[in-house]
């Protein structure tokens, strides 16, 4: 299969070190200026199978290495572990994918061979976001590969070493003929996305999400949207409160609390609020010590907008905080904070916090939990805590969201069978394993047919009649 593109004229844009060129489809030559050879000519077979080992390569090579140098833990963890795992998981599986799936037939087609067929989109752009830099682009990319498209990756202006490397290392490893980098912030993205893609995958926030597809219907481009959200944490009825203490703490401060899949706030009753503080104050000391502004395992915030936004959110609240609060602006730190008496109006209830900061909310029952995770948009996950397994039935039944785990956090999105992504204003479409495979392939339906059973198929030819249609 050989996807062929024209690479006719020239249309600038004011994308920074980048010229687009179009002719019949997006085509791209980034960096250096010049007309693009690239794309032309793509036989899925052989890139898929020799970038992904490369694309293996690039990350134990060149960036785990450095990430274990720096003692980076949460980093090696989240950003090169988790995309390896997926390339092995890609890899093994590629060939069993890439094969035709045969469905059922009826009478008519008895004789036929019918099959799914799974193709390349084309060209498919990924734009990541600052958080998980690295993995939020190499997993696509992953998929992407494994279906066999032609890629632009466009990583975060905020996370801007990461954007270096992915431009330093991608056209070292893969071919620049298939896999292209493009910078560029807001504008630059705008301007970007008035070319014509054939699939665009977005990981980011729900307001930018908006102008993507608005930009992606003018050509009616297909899109996938990994979004945010408020991720609840509902605890109920008996529990082991030293082990949720531990795993909520870990999914909430990991890298700061900056996760789409964090913890955002905890739905609990008073008994269990009374009982979770003093062991979430205990674990939190054991985590990151009596002061996590010098522990260097604590994470800081981006940069200083988002900080700022941070504390802005904080001041505003009228909870009370009960362990943390210290910040610095200089540092860009914000304590892993803990707040009680958080009101469902409450500043810290309206938007998601995408930080190290914890609002607890009392509820006077399973169902009223239930009843306030449903009066907000559908989440990204929902993490439902508690022994009584008919507890958390109860939450799964009732509830939607992305993702759903019980006594833990962020651990299904490691799982790559398990499909990763939002519902309602959380994302549209997932990925991670075979998923994203499909999110990137087209599912062509085949039908081969041969001359035989035409006497059957006169009933259907006209001239009509009341017999034939009796059949
Ligand atoms: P963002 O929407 O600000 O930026 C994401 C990307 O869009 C960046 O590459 C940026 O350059 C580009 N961009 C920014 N403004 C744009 C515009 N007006 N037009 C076109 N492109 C534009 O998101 P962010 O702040 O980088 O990421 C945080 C958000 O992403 C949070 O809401 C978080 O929950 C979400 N997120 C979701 C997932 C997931 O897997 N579902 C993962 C990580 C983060």
């Amino acid at each position: 299969f050989a996807l062929n593109i024209p690479t006719s004229k020239t249309v600038t844009c004011s994308v920074s070190k980048a010229v687009i060129w179009s002719g019949g489809r997006n085509v791209a030559e980034f960096q250096h200026q010049q007309p693009c050879k690239a794309f032309q000519t793509y036989h899925v077979k052989e890139h898929n199978e020799t970038a992904l080992p490369k694309l293996y390569e690039t990350l134990r090579e060149h960036i785990s290495c450095r990430l274990k140098d720096m003692q980076a833990f949460e980093a090696v963890l989240s950003e090169v572990d988790i995309v390896i795992n997926e390339l092995y998981y890609a890899i093994d599986n590629l060939s069993s994918w890439l094969k035709p799936e045969y469905v059922s037939k009826n009478l008519a087609t008895k004789l036929d061979d019918c099959f799914v067929q799974r193709q390349p989109l084309g060209v498919v752009l990924i734009i990541g976001p600052w958080n998980y830099p690295l993995q939020l682009l190499l997993i696509p990319l992953v998929a992407a590969i494994a279906a066999g498209n032609c890629v632009l990756i466009k990583p975060s202006e905020v996370s801007a070493a990461t954007d270096s490397l992915i431009a330093e290392l991608i056209p070292k490893y893969l071919s620049q003929d298939c896999y292209a980098v493009v910078h560029g912030g807001a504008e630059e993205t705008k301007a970007l996305l008035q070319n014509r893609f054939d699939h665009i995958f977005y990981t980011g926030s729900q307001t930018v999400a908006r102008s993507i597809m608005q930009a992606a219907s003018i050509h009616l481009t297909p899109v996938t949207l990994e979004l945010g959200g408020k991720c609840p944490c509902i605890i109920y009825g008996k529990i082991d409160i030293t082990a949720a203490a531990r795993r909520i703490a870990w999914a909430k401060f990991f890298n700061a609390g900056q996760s789409c899949v964090a913890p955002d706030y905890v739905l609990c009753s008073p008994a269990n609020r009374d009982a979770l503080l003093p062991e979430l104050r205990k674990v939190l000391e054991n985590f990151y010590g009596k002061d996590p502004q010098t522990c260097p395992d604590f994470s800081r915030i981006v940069s200083p907008r988002h900080w700022t936004r941070l504390m802005e959110l904080l001041g505003k609240s009228s909870g009370k905080v009960v362990l943390g609060g210290e910040s610095s602006q200089e540092d860009k730190y914000i304590a892993p904070t803990v707040l009680v008496d958080v009101a469902e109006d409450d500043a810290l209830m309206q938007e998601e916090i995408f930080g190290p900061i914890l609002p607890i909310l009392t509820i006077e029952s399973l169902e009223k939990g239930i009843e306030l995770i449903n009066r907000k948009e559908k989440p990204l996950a929902l993490y439902a805590f508690s022994d009584e397994s008919s507890v958390v039935n109860t939450v799964l039944q009732n509830t939607s969201s992305g993702g759903f785990c019980s006594n833990d956090g962020i651990i299904h999105m490691t799982l790559p069978s398990l499909p990763f992504g939002g519902v309602g204003a959380s994302g549209w479409g997932s990925y991670h394993g075979r998923w994203g495979f499909e999110a990137f392939s087209h599912r062509r339906a085949v039908m081969l047919r041969g001359w035989a059973l035409e006497r059957l198929n006169g009933l259907r030819y006209p001239p009509y009649s009341e017999d034939k249609l009796s059949w």
